[in-house]
């Protein structure tokens, strides 16, 4: 079995994304993930059993002795969430994730609050947080820092799971799966989500949600990607390639209202201007074609969506909010049963709670 403790940093660290899944994984073959780090760990049948467990575990919760024996099932874990960087719904969701699962938490949110500020390295940090927990929930500015420090923690003499809550402009598994669930659940009694038409639209450059959300739509059949951004702020190259070698039909455009008419789902981002390499960068760039208000939701099919990973500015228009299609409020409520799902499957518990009798 591929075990982090059988590579060295650089090899594993090397290796293309698709290839470092094997050493991810809880059990070889099972797909379930122990560390989830990014997008490429999940595959369709994963993606399908992951929304199976949200689903069971939302009915489960509905009544309190189905709340109270979830709460049971992974009461004797502990969890951290430990998060460099600012978040509200992703910080609250799985904390209300864990505590719908019955884990006991605790979270640093502000470095400046941990020893690092002392000048303690993360990897030390981490280190100390796996002394008192059974997981860490980390989101990081840094690229790359949850890898790593999957891999530190599995070779060290407390091996607990990373849990990725986004990483840099890089990766954000889990608002993937969430954008996923919400997807599947749009239209499961509409045909499901092969055949359909995703259009990506605003800072799809730095926008790590759009790379991960772009990764896990390969996983259904003839599925359209269409990016539509001004050209400054548009779909890096890397997600380009891996759907080209894929041979996924998409397109990048800089016309919004053209890609609304054919669109089953609209994802829009805001402008990630916290990269901005000089202050007032992004300011520059002529965003004004790149919102969805009145004009563009008239133009929305009607089991057309609209989604979006919040927060928002103002690439939204308030007005769509009450449109039945605006599917971001549910989107966010959709975390928190998705990641209850994957906690529960990353420490064995799927088929019990699968298989429970609530
Ligand atoms: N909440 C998402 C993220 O953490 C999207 C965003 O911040 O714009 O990446």
């Amino acid at each position: 079995m591929a075990r982090l403790t059988e590579i060295g940093w650089e090899d594993f660290h090397a290796l293309p994304l698709e290839a470092k899944r094997a050493y991810l994984e809880r059990t070889e073959g099972d797909g379930m993930p122990y560390h989830t780090l990014f997008a490429q760990q999940f595959d369709r049948a994963t993606l399908e059993r992951l929304c199976a467990l949200a689903n069971r575990i939302r009915f489960i919760n509905k009544s309190k002795e189905g709340a109270l024996y979830l709460k049971s099932v992974l009461a004797h874990k502990r969890a951290m969430l430990y998060f460099s960087q600012p978040s509200s719904r992703t910080f609250l969701s799985h904390l209300a994730a864990c505590q719908i699962m019955g884990l006991t938490t605790g979270s640093v949110r502000d470095a400046a609050t941990s020893s690092e500020f002392k000048g303690e390295s993360h990897e030390d940090s981490i280190r100390t947080f796996s002394s008192y927990f059974d997981m860490i929930i980390m989101r990081s500015p840094e690229q790359g820092l949850a890898e790593k420090m999957a891999w530190e923690l599995s070779n060290s003499s407390r091996p607990i799971p990373i849990l990725n809550a986004g990483s840099g402009k890089d990766q954000h598994p889990t608002q993937a799966l969430l954008d996923i669930y919400t997807l599947v659940r749009s239209f499961e009694e509409k045909g499901g989500l092969d055949g359909r038409t995703v259009v990506f639209c605003g800072d799809l450059m730095r926008g790590r949600t759009v790379r991960s959300l772009s990764y896990l739509l390969t996983n259904f059949r003839d599925v359209r990607q269409v990016f539509v951004a001004p050209q400054e702020l548009q779909v890096p190259a890397d997600v380009v390639m891996i759907l080209a070698k894929k041979g996924i039909d998409f397109e990048v455009t800089d016309d919004l209202r053209g890609a609304v008419k054919t669109a089953d789902a609209v994802y829009m981002t805001r402008i990630q201007d916290e990269w901005d390499s000089s202050k007032g960068a992004s300011a520059k760039i002529d965003t004004s074609r790149f919102k969805f208000g009145a004009e563009e939701l008239k133009l929305l099919p009607k089991d057309g969506i609209i989604m979006h990973p919040l927060p928002r500015r103002d690439e939204i228009a308030t007005c769509c909010d009450h449109d039945p299609r605006a599917m971001y409020w549910r989107q966010m409520r959709n975390g928190m049963w998705i990641r209850a799902a994957l906690i529960a499957g990353t420490f064995g518990f799927e088929k019990t709670v699968m298989e429970c009798g609530y």
